[in-house]
């Protein structure tokens, strides 16, 4: 049997990346830049007003309180960039300055001393002195020509989204969604809500959670299958998957020790490579990897919920993370809020709550509950803790990994960072 990270590295090993293909920016969110992607234009794009109020060129480096200024014209926001003569120009949040304009005064710091006809202002007074440049946004001022402003790597989500717009991208390029076959085992299944359970028989529970997370996960979900611990039946959703193109098989139950846990034989009667079974963590140590004869990568997870859960978290999405070529995600670290007692030679991977505590500071609590079939603390749960493989008591302070619940659950874990 060989540790969680023995088990890990063998998995990237196999990782291959998947393709890049270009889409439109709105089809974007959710898909990895495949690309880094460098701001063709300027942010603002012109210098523009922050305030309602009057456009004013400065001499020095302030206008003073007192001064009156004819009212040349008025700006809006979406007019085109008026020829500026002398003058003060009325001027709208967002407006284009007129050229030779340079400073802002807010309409709040103005006396209008005349009015036309309709009512709009033609002279005014400062009330309060201006500082040249004031209440100006720049062209630029956020974003520079060129700048690389998004890195290969990066999921779009809606706030990358918001800057490709504001950009005026059209297309990016991005890795392909991974095509995914997803097999749930195990005679005892019923994947009808709506059919009463017959004795000895459980819902598939799996399966839904699993589409739910790949779907999350940006994956296409080619296939998925429920198989009754028939091994023919078995082979041939794997061939289907295989036949389908899959990048991945995601299977559940039956690679424990059991006599109907059928997989391994299966695998190596379908010419796949085993790379691994078995892994020194808890729950989920039946776990097993392979390579199919395709290339697809196998993931065998054992069949109860939390175990098929940590299967997909700590072994699955890093492999999807190395095929959509971002950096492994990096752990935070956080001390236990309570003393946890665990089994030596296991690295258990616990289902626990990220909170504060009444000052602020971060702790991690492990949940009561921690058996593989328990999926209620799991949904109480917004956090895994991992407890190292040879540690028996850690008592509380003991500073631990902490991974979100899923990734991109903490952005700054997805980039990285520590906090
Ligand atoms: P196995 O890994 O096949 O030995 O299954 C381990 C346990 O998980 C058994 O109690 C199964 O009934 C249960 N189990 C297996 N597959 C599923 C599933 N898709 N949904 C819910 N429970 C499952
Ligand atoms: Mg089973």
């Amino acid at each position: 049997m060989i540790a969680i990270d023995e088990a890990r590295a063998l998995v990237l090993a196999e990782c291959g990346r998947l393709e890049v293909e270009r889409v439109p920016a709105a089809r974007a969110p959710g898909r990895v830049l495949a690309e880094d992607l460098c701001a063709q234009v300027a942010l603002p794009p012109f210098d523009n007003a922050a305030m309602d109020g009057f456009a004013l060129a400065c001499d020095g480096t302030h206008l003073p309180a007192g001064g009156v200024w004819e009212v040349a014209g008025v700006q809006a926001a979406g007019d085109a960039r008026a020829h500026a003569v002398h003058g003060a120009w009325r001027i709208m949040t967002g407006a284009a300055l007129p050229p030779g304009t340079d400073t802002v005064v807010p309409v709040e710091q103005v006396d209008v001393l005349a009015r036309g006809g309709g009512g709009e202002p033609e002279r005014i007074r400062l009330t309060a002195d201006a500082a040249r440049g004031q209440h100006v946004r720049r062209a630029g001022e956020d974003v520079g020509p060129g700048m690389r402003v998004l890195d290969a790597g990066t999921r779009v989500g809606a706030v990358e989204q918001m800057l490709l717009a504001a950009l005026g991208v059209s297309t990016v390029a991005v890795r392909r969604a991974p095509r995914v076959a997803l097999v749930s085992t195990g005679r005892e299944l019923v994947d009808d809500p709506a059919q009463p359970l017959a004795p000895g028989r459980i819902r598939n529970s799996n399966g839904p959670y699993l589409a739910e997370e790949f779907r999350t996960r940006d994956a296409d979900i080619v296939l998925q299958a429920t198989i009754a611990d028939d091994p023919a039946h078995y082979a041939e959703a794997l061939r289907q998957a295989m036949a389908l193109g899959c990048d991945l098989v995601i299977s559940t139950g039956a690679v424990s020790m059991g006599e109907f846990d059928f997989v391994p034989a299966a695998l190596d009667a379908l010419q796949a490579r085993i790379v691994f079974h078995k892994v020194r963590i808890r729950p989920g140590k039946p776990l097993l990897f392979a390579v199919l004869p395709t290339g697809a990568l196998f993931f065998g997870l054992p069949g109860n919920p939390v175990s098929a859960a940590v299967g997909l978290r700590f072994f699955v999405d890093p492999a999807l993370r190395a095929m959509r070529d971002q950096p492994p995600e990096r752990p935070l670290r956080v001390p236990l809020a309570v003393d946890v007692r665990k089994k030596v030679g296991l690295c258990h991977l616990q289902k626990a709550r990220l909170a504060a505590d009444a000052q602020g500071r971060l702790g991690v609590r492990p949940l009561p509950g921690q058996e593989s079939f328990r999926i209620l603390p799991l949904a109480r749960a917004n956090a895994w803790a991992v407890l190292p493989e040879a540690a028996d008591v850690l008592a509380a302070g003991t500073m631990v990994e902490v991974y979100g619940q899923a990734p991109g659950t903490w952005r700054l874990v997805e980039e990285g960072c520590d906090i």
